[in-house]
């Protein structure tokens, strides 16, 4: 399960939703808290444009800073509180403990900037490249719901940032999982972006392309990310809502988009 950190998510939702349930790994972003610790701090977040037309949250050292505090030190925190409180266990984990999210720092990120390319040599991004499926599973055979979320750790230590999205898939495929579910603040992938009644309710591989030229940058990710789950062999991927009751429960009855 992951649930997204983005304005308008309703983690409540989830958290009670799970409390129900055994045998789940949640996964979870921030961005929403890491803008707001970001202005609090007097350190506005800043994005940048890739050459290619991706935009990126720019991780320098000082922001870097800003995304732990507010997805390790806040977001997972308050997350394993309300589980807690629901009468779950769960154990909250950044990819650092334990080497669980072993990353490859990305090198030669680049933003247009005034028209012009320039190297962030500083930035802190990384990709997820291993998942120590061992750790999860133990923590799961003790009946404990491992509550995850970025910065994850290079093989030097270093601490980078990766996409929340990317971590769920990886995390799903490496644990084999029967579904990744993302819960997100629109009901699934929307034809046209500004009308929540018009989800498309099932990709199969065939028409992925066609799917993918419908989804904005943020959406992108999430599709790519379900094509990752569902080639290393999770069985289906479904983006639903975060924003209605039970949303776990209806996403995996199918409400929303639907992967195969
Ligand atoms: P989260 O924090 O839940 O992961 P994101 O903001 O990263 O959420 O991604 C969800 C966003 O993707 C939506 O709020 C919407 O603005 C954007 N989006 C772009 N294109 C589409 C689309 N075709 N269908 C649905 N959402 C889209």
């Amino acid at each position: 399960m992951k649930v997204g950190g983005a304005v308008g998510n309703a983690s409540g939702n989830v958290v009670a939703d799970l409390a129900r349930r055994t045998d789940y790994v949640l996964v979870h972003g921030g961005s929403e808290e890491i803008d707001r610790l970001g202005h609090a701090l007097g350190r506005p977040p800043v994005h940048y444009t890739s050459p290619s037309g991706v935009v990126s949250r720019r991780c320098d050292p000082a922001q870097m800073e800003t995304v732990v505090l507010a997805l390790a030190g806040k977001v997972q925190t308050e997350l394993v509180a309300s589980l807690g409180a629901r009468g779950a266990r769960a154990v909250g984990l950044s990819g650092v403990d334990g080497r669980l999210l072993l990353a490859r720092r990305k090198t030669g990120a680049r933003a247009v900037v005034d028209g012009k390319v320039l190297r962030l040599a500083d930035d802190l991004a990384g990709s997820v490249e291993k998942v120590d499926v061992g750790l999860l599973r133990g923590l799961l055979g003790l009946g404990v719901a491992p509550v995850v979320g970025p910065p994850a750790v290079t093989a030097d230590g270093e601490v980078v940032n990766v996409d929340a999205d990317q971590v769920a898939a990886a995390v799903a495929g490496a644990l084999g999982a029967e579904a990744l579910v993302l819960l997100t603040n629109v009901p699934g992938l929307l034809r046209t972006p500004d009308d929540p009644s018009s989800v498309v309710p099932r990709v199969e591989r065939a028409g992925f392309d066609e799917a993918l030229s419908l989804a904005g940058g943020k959406m992108k990710k999430k599709l790519l990310a379900a094509r990752d789950a569902l080639s290393s062999g999770v069985g289906r991927v479904v983006i639903g809502s975060s924003r209605t009751e039970g949303p776990v429960g209806r996403a995996l009855a199918g409400e929303g988009t639907v992967f195969v």
